[in-house]
């Protein structure tokens, strides 16, 4: 899949919430014109909080990153932490703008509940939060994880009819495709809906993208519409980030975005398990689960099994790879490649949580951990400059042509998502 248009669906999202919020529960005329992310008079809340559309997203796309996958009761558990203690929220510790079917339907799922609604359960409450269950479901190649996902709080027909609607759109765009699907001009904007009905607002939301050219004029659009205008921005915003791209978002607006970096970390990490679980994919993504995994614990298994021949050359092929202290003369154990191993998958994690994306940044990191662990484990048999190296107060390359750096670089295979990525990150 495209990591672009993917990337413009998700902070389209959420650029889309804040920037609707705003104005949120005016007549279709009676706010002001909104053009940048602005304070939000709703909530008292300074530019660039994102609300319960956003919040919910992310959920979604947190419980993926933890559990790796796909877990319908965690993603529910995680609606329940986000409702009652604030959980992703932008406002620390509580969570707002929660609409009365969701915070009925989620504080049954606190009760073991995981579908939760009836027929009469048509608002927008899970096209706004739409575009992680939709890319997860794409990715695991199940389209039912979209309607169990919905299901959590809008179990009806409608809303799943939605929710169909607008994967139909999102499958368009990510095939390159702009969808023909709903209003366009023959629409007069007077006419437009703005309620916080799912057919409404997904109508309103198709309306602003098929009359304009750009994801900034479309948003414009689309909150400007008022009424549920948040909500119309969410699903507006993934429409045309999946049709746009992120790099037609304007930065600006998403780096008004409260603690966007930490946000950006998030739907990092969320890409990253949607091209594990989706394999190959189309051939740029060249990681799996289970065969980046295999590299680490490869690098692992292979300094263990072959730490008791160090320096006791042995040309043989019939030994048992893992002994334990007493079966043999000599026993296995880890040495500096899996100590070292481990300290730069823990920079990468360290670096990929920072979120700041520079490579400057991955490097100190990888020095600090590597310090860290190193001083952590002082007997696991480095040689004598990198000993030097992992106490020094400034430590600096000392241009080894030793094997210390290929010994530790599997978590880059383990981290990439990409064959370039890969070999960037080495
Ligand atoms: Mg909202």
């Amino acid at each position: 899949m495209d990591e672009n248009k993917i990337k413009g669906m998700l902070w389209g999202l959420i650029v889309g919430d804040a920037f609707g919020s705003p104005i949120q529960f005016s007549g279709k005329d009676d706010h002001p014109w909104i053009t940048e992310m602005v304070a939000c008079p709703v909530f008292g809340l300074p530019a660039g909080h994102w609300t319960d559309d956003g919040s919910m997203a992310m959920c979604v796309m947190d419980s993926v990153v933890r559990t790796g996958g796909y877990d319908l009761k965690d993603v529910g558990n995680t609606f329940v932490k986000w409702l009652f203690e604030g959980y992703l929220s932008s406002v620390d510790g509580r969570s707002f703008d929660v609409g009365g079917a969701t915070y009925g339907s989620v504080s049954s799922i606190r009760r073991g509940n995981l579908v939760n609604g009836h027929e009469d359960s048509q608002g927008n409450g899970s096209i706004m939060r739409f575009a992680p269950s939709y890319l997860l479901a794409r990715a695991l190649k199940r389209p039912e994880v979209i309607h169990e996902v919905s299901d959590l709080t809008h179990a009806s027909r409608a809303v799943r009819n939605t929710c169909d609607e607008l994967a139909a759109v999102l499958d368009e765009h990510l095939a390159g495709k702009r969808t023909t699907r709903g209003p366009g001009v023959e629409l007069a904007r007077s006419d437009v809906p703005n309620s916080g009905w799912c057919v409404e607002t997904l109508t309103a939301a198709l309306w602003a993208f098929n009359t304009t050219e750009t994801f900034a004029d479309g948003l414009v659009a689309a909150v400007n519409l008022g009424g549920n205008s948040d909500s119309i921005g969410a699903v507006y915003g993934q429409i045309a980030g999946a049709y746009y791209g992120f790099d037609a978002i304007p930065t600006r607006w998403v780096r008004a975005v409260k603690t966007w970096k930490r946000v950006d970390a998030l739907i990092d990490r969320f890409c990253g398990v949607l091209a594990q679980n989706s394999g190959c994919g189309d051939g740029k993504e060249e990681r799996g689960t289970k065969r980046t995994e295999k590299t680490m614990i490869g690098a692992i298994v292979g300094d263990i099994a072959g730490s008791r021949f160090e320096f006791h050359n042995r040309k043989t092929k019939d030994f048992s790879l893992l002994v334990s202290r007493g079966e043999e003369e000599r026993c296995c154990h880890f040495t500096d490649d899996t100590v070292m191993t481990l300290a730069v998958a823990q920079a990468i994690i360290d670096w990929r949580t920072n979120g700041s994306g520079d490579m400057a940044d991955l490097s100190a990191a990888a020095v600090s951990r590597m310090q860290e662990f190193g001083r952590r484990f002082p007997r696991a048999g480095y040689g004598g400059h990198f000993a030097h190296w992992i106490c020094a107060e400034d430590p600096q390359p000392y241009n080894s042509w030793g094997n210390g750096a290929a010994m530790r670089v599997s978590a880059c295979g383990w981290a990439g998502r990409t064959l370039d990525e890969v070999k960037t990150l080495v």
